[in-house]
This record gives structure tokens, C-alpha cells and sequence, in this order.
């Protein structure tokens, strides 16, 4: 089933792939239960409506379909009662002055009295309304004085909203082109019209500069070693670019191929009303691309990795909704989440990024660029036209920025930055997300599988 071709070690690519199934088995139960039974990791608060496109009028391209439409919770009492507003402005209290960046003041829980096990544990006051510098999106508001809503994110799933054309191909393009780095030219296509076969094509499907990419930073089995990324720039097409750039351009495409998965697994049939998978929609837009399939393993793997390194941050953590007996299940189910994927580098080796590079490119330079750029794109999906393509828009786009923030500021040199509680709801729900599209690919092939009546 595993095509050979030059450069790349496919059989190894082939056994990341079951590899990252066979973890993705185990953490897809776990996350699944972590952000659908728990308080603090279902309702999420951003400024949905309130923040101007920076980049271009957005009156145009707006999407007018209901399926486009979020349910805000409206009324205070749906919120958790520690998140409203009233209660946020009182816990602000008359001396409340602002921590600024670094300082973040702690208080103790005033309603709560006992706090079961953990007494002594305090509530954290979030002001989020300033950006770190080592933050790779430009973080929501959720302070009391912030325009946001709060939002269930099961009550608003994400899922196929009619929201195309113009509109979405300009913020597609935005995103890749004009304030990112470029998008390789001609990849696509020529990785794209690699002939392939079998049911399972699309998961062998990983060639070329994909598989050597996500080679680079996934140590198969402890037997990639950092030096590997010095051949990979031998025979491909990019030559001219660092690996950074082309893992930028992979957790795009990666979370780009997400949506697109979701939207094909949970689509509207308009004739006949029902929601349910739609293997055209598969096929169109992801088995006959498996660049785009190994771009969301790639971020798989990265958003994995970086959920097993919060381990010890997730166990320090204190989770806060106003009922210790929840919070207390709530960091239960956090850890399963973190302790199911494997402490080290195998699946995802970040420490070869951001090194000094052949084109003369400094490791903190090169970070910088990655993470303005990141925020950048942040920043553009306050122009997209469809609320609840933008809800997930926003939080996945949060979501891979924490996991940035892990991977590359979680170091043994310096004290772990603070995560505040929506960058870890976004984290969490991102994962989720790519969790439930690799999943949703796997009941596609079998679809297709029984389509071309292959047993
Ligand atoms: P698009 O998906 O719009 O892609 C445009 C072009 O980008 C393609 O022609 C191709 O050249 C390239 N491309 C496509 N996929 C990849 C990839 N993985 N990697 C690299 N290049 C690629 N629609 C919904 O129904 N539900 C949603 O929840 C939703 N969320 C969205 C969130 C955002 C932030 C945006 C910008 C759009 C969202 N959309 C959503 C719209 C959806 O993504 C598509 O834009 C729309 O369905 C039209 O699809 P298309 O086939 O024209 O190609």
C-alpha cells in the first residue's frame, strides 16, 4: 500500500500515520469527556461581533445563512456563576487595580468556603486584555469590562455553514499569501498529483516534502535524528526556505484541512434536511490531497506534544468554576488527556526548530517572525464573514497558538508563562478538533473502502 519514492523513507511515514491512529484510540475518549462533561472547558467568551476587520472592509462577504449564526448565552444565569460579570466586577473589588503583565492577582475564592481537598487553593483574577510578548495570538478579553460573550461550544459545533466563495477564499488566501509566509508555489498541485491507489491511499498518500517535514519533528520511534533536516532540504522544492517557514505553512494547511474535514463529516443534505458525512465532500477536498491529510497529522502530532508536556502545569493548575467537586473532576479529566500521550519527544521533536539555520537566520529571529506572523493571522479572522466559522476560526487559531506558546516557551530556562483559562479552554478544544478529524478520516476511508466494494 505504501508507494516508494526517492527521499522519502514512506514505510516510516506509513508507521507514524498507525502510530498516531493508534495514540488518537486512546486520547480521543479521553478529550471527547474533558470538553463536553466539564463546565470550564464548554463555554468559551470572545469578542465576536465587536472587532473591526483590520485589514479590509468586511461588509462584504457576509454569510446570511442560519447555519452561520452562534448562540450567545444571553442570559447571566447559563454562565457559570464565578465567570459573570457581576461576579468578575466584584471580585475586581474597589482597590482593584490592573497586574499588568507579569503580576496576576490571586484572591480567595469569596464564595465558595470549603474547597474540598485542595483547601488553601486559590482563584486566579484573569486580565487578558494585554498581550505577552511570548504569546503567539492576540488573546481574547474575557476581564468583566470586556465586550465578549460567552458561548457553549456544544450548543454551536462546528460543522458545515454554507459560508463560501469570495468571502472565504479571500481569508483563505489572506491567511496563506499575503500576511504569512508565502505559500510554496505550485506545492500543492505538484504534491497533490502524485498518483496514488487503494482505500487506504490517502494515508499513504504522505510524500515528498510533506513526509520529510513532519519527519523532521516527529522522532519515529527515538530513530530521527535532529540532523535529518539538513537532507531534507536536498531534494525538494523549497529549497530556499527554513524548516520554520514550512511548519508555519503546515499548521495552516493542518488546520485549514480540519475545517474542511468537519465540515464534509458534518454536512447539511439539502434534499433530504439530514446532517451526516458526505463522501464527495471528502473526496473533493482531502483524499485526493494527501498533503492536506499530512498536514493535519502534523498538527495532531504538534497539538499531542504539547498536551503531554502540560502535564505538571495541568496538575498545578486551579480550575475555577465555583464548584470544587467539578473542578476537581475537571483536572482529573485534564490529566487523562495529558497523561495518555507519551512524556517525550517521540511523536514531535520542537527542539529542532528555531536553531540558527544555513541561511544565516537566528533561532530568536526566525521566532519572532513566526510568531508576529502567527498573530497576524489571528488578527484576520476578525474579517471573516461567517459568526460561527469565525467562532472556531478564533479559538483554533488560539488553539495552535498555545500550543506554540508550549512547545517553544515550556523550558527548563525559564519559568513557564502563566496560560490563561481561555487559551487553555482553546488549546483543549483545538485538540479535540484535530482528534475528531483524524478519527472522521478513518470512517471515510472505510466508506470509501465499501463504495469501491473492498472488503
Ligand atoms: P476552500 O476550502 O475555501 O480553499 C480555498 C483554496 O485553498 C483551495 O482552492 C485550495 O487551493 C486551497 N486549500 C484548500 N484546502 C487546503 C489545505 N488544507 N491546505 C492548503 N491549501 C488548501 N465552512 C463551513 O461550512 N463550516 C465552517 O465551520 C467553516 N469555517 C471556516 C473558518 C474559516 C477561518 C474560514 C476562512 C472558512 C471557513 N469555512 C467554513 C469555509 C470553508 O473553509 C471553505 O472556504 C468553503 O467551504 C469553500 O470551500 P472551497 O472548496 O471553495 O475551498
Amino acid at each position: 500500500i505504501c508507494p516508494v519514492e526517492p527521499g522519502a523513507t514512506v514505510s516510516d511515514a506509513c508507521a507514524s500515520y498507525a502510530d498516531l491512529d493508534k495514540l488518537n484510540a486512546r486520547l480521543n475518549p479521553a478529550l471527547h469527556d474533558l470538553v463536553t462533561e466539564t463546565d470550564f472547558f464548554s463555554y468559551y467568551r470572545l469578542n465576536l461581533y465587536n472587532k473591526k476587520c483590520p485589514f479590509w472592509s468586511d461588509d462584504e462577504g457576509l454569510c446570511g445563512n442560519i447555519a452561520c449564526a452562534v448562540t450567545t448565552l444571553e442570559n447571566e444565569e447559563d454562565i457559570p456563576e464565578i465567570w459573570r460579570a457581576e461576579e468578575l466586577s466584584r471580585l475586581e473589588g474597589p482597590k482593584a487595580h490592573h497586574p499588568g503583565k507579569k503580576e496576576q492577582r490571586e484572591l480567595e475564592r469569596p464564595l465558595q468556603g470549603e474547597l474540598g481537598e485542595n483547601v488553601g487553593e486559590s482563584c486566579v483574577v484573569e486580565y487578558d486584555d494585554e498581550c505577552d510578548e511570548r504569546d503567539y495570538c492576540v488573546p481574547e478579553d474575557e476581564s468583566a469590562s470586556a465586550k465578549g460573550d460567552y458561548v457553549s461550544l456544544l450548543d454551536n459545533p462546528e460543522r458545515f455553514t454554507g459560508y463560501a466563495g469570495e468571502g472565504a477564499h479571500q481569508i483563505w488566501e489572506a491567511i496563506y499569501r499575503e500576511n504569512c509566509f508565502s505559500k510554496p508555489s505550485s506545492s500543492e498541485q505538484s504534491l497533490g498529483s502524485v498518483a496514488i491507489g487503494g482505500p487506504f491511499a490517502g494515508f499513504s498518500g504522505m510524500q515528498g516534502q510533506a513526509a520529510q517535514d513532519l519527519k523532521s519533528v516527529m522522532k519515529e520511534h527515538g530513530r530521527q535524528q535532529a540532523s535529518q533536516v539538513g537532507k531534507v532540504e536536498d531534494n525538494m522544492e523549497f529549497d530556499d526556505e527554513c524548516l520554520e517557514k514550512r511548519v508555519f505553512y503546515r499548521v495552516i494547511s493542518g488546520m485549514h484541512a480540519s475545517i474542511s474535514t468537519h465540515l464534509c463529516y458534518d454536512y447539511l443534505n439539502q434534499s433530504t434536511g439530514k446532517w451526516g458525512p458526505n463522501l464527495e465532500c471528502y473526496k473533493q477536498r482531502l483524499h485526493t490531497h494527501p498533503e492536506r491529510i499530512s498536514n493535519l497529522y502534523f498538527n495532531y502530532a504538534l497539538m499531542a506534544r504539547a498536551a503531554g508536556k502540560l502535564k505538571d502545569y495541568v496538575q498545578d493548575y486551579t480550575f475555577c468554576t465555583g464548584d470544587p467537586k467539578q473542578d476537581k473532576r475537571t483536572k482529573n479529566m485534564a490529566l487523562n488527556v495529558a497523561k495518555t500521550i507519551p512524556a517525550g519527544p517521540e511523536i514531535f521533536d520542537e527542539s529542532v526548530m528555531f536553531r540558527e539555520n544555513p541561511l544565516g537566520e537566528t533561532g530568536i529571529s526566525l521566532k519572532e517572525d513566526f510568531r508576529n506572523r502567527f498573530r497576524n493571522v489571528s488578527r484576520i479572522m476578525d474579517c471573516v464573514g461567517c459568526d460561527k466559522c469565525r467562532l472556531w476560526g478564533k479559538l483554533q487559531t488560539a488553539g495552535y497558538g498555545t500550543a506554540l506558546k508550549i512547545l517553544f516557551e515550556f523550558n527548563n530556562e525559564q519559568p513557564a508563562p502563566a496560560l490563561k483559562r481561555i487559551e487553555l479552554v482553546a488549546f483543549f478544544n483545538t485538540l479535540d478538533k484535530v482528534s475528531n478529524a483524524i478519527k472522521a478520516l478513518g470512517d471515510f476511508q472505510r466508506m470509501l473502502a465499501e463504495e469501491k466494494g473492498v472488503p
